[in-house]
């Protein structure tokens, strides 16, 4: 492990200091009074001001990045889940107690604060949030990084249910100013689209047809402790026409804004879905538009830093978050050969050496390709360089004909990445080995050493500081605070598992969030379930392959028996939803509704009331997920084994304390070696055998007709039961349930529902579930971002932590 010396915040600023200048910031920076200021107005006094405490150690951090020499990673990705900053930034600042201390004194309530900040979600689901917990880990570790990603103007949708289906509604986050950007007028690029390539003396020059303004918004990234931050660059769009004046006063006042509109169009939106592959124009665009901006912004910085464009590999590494930024590739060596004139076999080198892209998925519908004629329309002069790297890929390896970039007229993402990269590396050890024997089999082959993995990790700042305060006391307590930049740590906890006293003492941290939850969030929706139930969560992206639906049809079978036997000794039980689905994907909303309206019918059940309640909250977000994890009993991992790539998630609920019902899929495999197998309630079909089973022809019926359990559930469906006599509103859904089921729902449903039943019985022995508990915490040291990082600086990047002050 490397060894470095880490600053510590030398002067912790007190209470009062912190209320002086919170009142500077509101009175000078905001022109409001303490008597007239609103919530939002004390909300932005007190983000500038802990802005203005990240400018010491962000400055400090490039001066000594700069003053060493060091490599620097740029890690580009189209997404940054970040959620809210406020309470991540007063933990990481380490401010927590004086800060209570100041706003007791100005007599503002700390949770009203936060909850009046914007949750930024400038990405779906895992990978973005992979992206934001993944910043804030580099900080923490004092590596020179910098993240690249689009300021959308609307993030990801908020969603709504409106008769129990989902609604779409507009997301505004930048209504209100952001407190934590620095607006960099000066940091722009010019990227240009479409046009025609010429050639001059041997040298291709590109003429673009139209050309955008890429203007830089800087978020400064805080570590643990507040010695280091790092930047979060985001581009947005501009025109790079002035407005119309001629057109305007011609009386054209709307035609007058057009070239605005158009390039603003650029990063307006986030594409609401990360597992199909949308192929549509404007993504491409948007993919080159943020790849083009950092890629000349990397470069820049590099020239006036070292000069030498040999130096590239040895002063920067650039990792691609998936393949929406995989054109990095072609511009890369665009930029190396049209504009500084290398050679090709220079620039490919060069480009190899700096590049990594990390694959997230198998899912055939995710892989990205676009047709030829739309990439040689769109970039005409990438496409040629494509076709450059394809040759010379075809001619260097002898490759067999049916694997390369370009094949039946389209550009392949993946392929094109894999290329161009120095390491390839997968989320999970399972997902690895998959992506060498799968979708990179034959380029595995080709280049046996290029494919590592790094498992995922989480940070345990926000998910278990930030999101958990009561849990974090008890830990504290019980082994310190050094856990927290060193999550191995937490071993420390084990000899606590035997402790009746520690293990009361968990359970009273779980009791008050479940408390809180029920009196909130749940509250909220009418469902007021008893704290001593079984809190079953299962929040994510809705998907087929996550299996909700698998969830819900346990939930009408579970109803079934307790009907059958009111007055039997059942557990009581909660079980909670949360997601969104993408608003193209018919099936998954289908999932939604009908969870809704099994949540309606269930819990208006007087017989079973006391032992199974529903509750689906809308909006399924970062700050709600920092609200349901640390309440959660059982965590549901339940894809069909092969699917999840990794999984995030499941670590923030496992750290949390809660218990997995989970299959051998993703990181759940080593989520389950960590812990213990007997500390993990595993079910259902492997990797290998589900692959098998979904081959087989009619398995979902068999599989439907060997279980009264399920079929008695897809039965009640079909009757209407949950949908007012209306069966035919789930034909689709349970016709496909029936006849295809490709992930295998009906296969592993029985498995599913008796793994349930072990997680009733061991519920019913709270110190044994208590102690299990304990092991999960205790165990869950690896599965923090920390680690991950620590393993692309070491195996991928070959980057060193920078000291400050030598
Ligand atoms: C962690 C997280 C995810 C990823 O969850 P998975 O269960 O790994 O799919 C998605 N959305 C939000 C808001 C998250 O915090």
């Amino acid at each position: 492990m490397i060894i470095f010396k880490r600053p510590v915040l030398t002067q912790f600023p007190s209470a009062q200091d912190l209320h002086d200048r919170i009142l500077h910031h509101l009175t000078r920076g905001q022109g409001r009074s303490p008597e007239t200021a609103s919530i939002s107005d004390w909300r932005m006094a007190i983000s500038h001001l802990l802005r203005e405490m990240m400018t010491d150690p962000l400055m400090a951090a490039q001066r000594a990045t700069q003053e060493q020499g060091a490599k620097r990673v740029y890690y580009l990705s189209m997404e940054f889940l970040i959620g809210r900053t406020l309470g991540d930034a007063i933990i990481n600042l380490r401010l927590d107690g004086a800060m209570d201390e100041a706003l007791a004194m100005l007599g503002l309530d700390k949770r009203e604060l936060l909850e009046d900040e914007p949750d930024a979600a400038l990405g779906n689901g895992g990978l973005g949030r992979l992206a934001a917990c993944f910043m804030e880990s580099l900080s923490s570790l004092q590596c020179p990084a910098m993240g690249h990603g689009i300021r959308y103007e609307h993030g990801l949708f908020r969603q709504r249910f409106d008769s129990g289906q989902q609604v779409e509604i507009a997301e505004d986050w930048l209504d209100r100013p952001n407190p934590w950007e620095f607006p960099r007028a000066d940091d722009s690029s010019r990227i240009g689209f479409k046009g025609h390539v010429e050639e001059v003396d041997g040298r291709a020059v590109w003429h673009p047809g139209e050309t955008v303004i890429a203007r830089a918004h800087d978020l400064p990234v805080i570590g643990w402790n507040g010695g280091w931050a790092n930047t979060l660059r985001l581009w947005g769009a501009h025109p790079a026409v002035p407005f119309d004046l001629h057109r305007f006063n011609a009386g054209d006042h709307i035609g007058a804004a057009e070239p605005e509109v158009l390039a603003r169009t650029l990063s307006r939106v986030l594409y609401p879905d990360d597992t199909t592959e949308a192929g549509k124009e404007l993504r491409l665009c948007q993919e080159y538009f943020l790849t083009a901006a950092a890629l000349q912004d990397i470069l820049r910085r590099f020239l006036s830093e070292h000069g030498d464009l040999r130096l590239l590999p040895e002063k920067l590494a650039i990792q691609l978050n998936d393949t929406h930024p995989a054109i990095a590739g072609p511009e890369l060596m665009r930029l190396l050969m049209d504009e500084h004139g290398l050679g090709f076999d220079k620039a490919r080198n060069l480009a190899r050496g700096t590049l990594n892209y990390t694959n997230h998925t198998l899912l055939p519908e995710a892989l990205e390709t676009w047709s030829t004629w739309l990439m040689g329309r769109v970039l005409p002069r990438h496409m040629q360089i494509i076709e450059m790297i394809d040759a010379d890929h075809r001619a260097s390896t002898g490759r067999p004909d049916h694997v390369g970039i370009v094949r039946h007229d389209q550009v392949h993402m993946g392929e094109l990445a894999f290329i161009m990269a120095g390491k390839v590396n997968g989320v999970s050890a399972l997902h690895t080995d998959l992506v060498r024997d799968t979708v990179f089999a034959d380029l595995h082959k080709l280049h046996p050493d290029r494919i590592v993995n790094q498992t995922n990790g989480v940070t345990p700042r926000r998910w278990m500081r930030l999101a958990n305060p009561v849990l974090v006391r008890l830990i504290d307590e019980s082994i310190g605070t050094g856990w927290t930049a060193d999550l191995d740590q937490l071993r420390g906890l084990e000899p606590f598992a035997e402790d009746p006293a520690f293990r009361e003492g968990l359970r009273a941290a779980k009791r008050c969030n479940k408390l809180w939850l029920a009196d909130h969030l749940l509250g909220d929706l009418g469902v007021k379930p008893d704290p001593e139930a079984i809190f079953d969560v299962q929040v994510k992206r809705i998907h087929e392959y996550k299996r909700q639906l698998m969830n819900i049809l346990e939930a009408i079978a579970l109803w079934r028996r307790i009907h059958d036997d009111p007055n039997g000794d059942w557990v009581p039980r909660v079980k909670i939803f949360g997601g969104k689905a993408a608003p193209g994907y018919w099936l998954a909303k289908t999932v939604i509704r009908l969870i809704n309206d099994v949540a309606a019918t269930i819990n208006n059940d007087p017989v079973t009331g006391k032992f199974l309640q529903i509750a689906y909250p809308p909006n399924y977000n970062v700050s709600m997920a920092e609200k349901l994890i640390p309440a959660a009993d059982l965590s549901e991992q339940i894809s069909t084994a092969g699917k999840e790539a990794s999984g995030t998630g499941n670590m923030k609920f496992t750290m949390n304390g809660a218990l997995t019902i989970g299959t051998l899929d993703g990181a759940n495999v080593e989520i389950r070696e960590h812990v213990g197998a007997g500390n993990f309630f595993l079910f259902g079909l492997t990797a290998a055998e589900a692959g098998a089973e979904a081959a087989r022809p009619g398995h979902a019926r068999a599989a439907i007709e060997a279980s009264e359990d399920l079929r008695a559930a897809l039965q009640m469906v079909a009757e209407g039961r949950f949908s007012g006599g209306q069966g035919d509103a789930y034909f689709e859904l349970l016709d496909r349930t029936w006849n295809d089921d490709p992930f295998l729902v009906a296969s592993d449903f029985d498995a599913y529902f008796a793994a349930q039943r072990r997680v009733d019985a061991a519920y019913r022995d709270p110190a044994e579930w208590d102690r299990m508990a304990a092991l999960n915490i205790a165990r869950s040291g690896y599965f923090s971002s920390d680690r991950t990082i620590r393993g692309y600086m070491a195996d991928i990047w070959r980057v060193d932590p920078v000291g400050i002050g030598e």
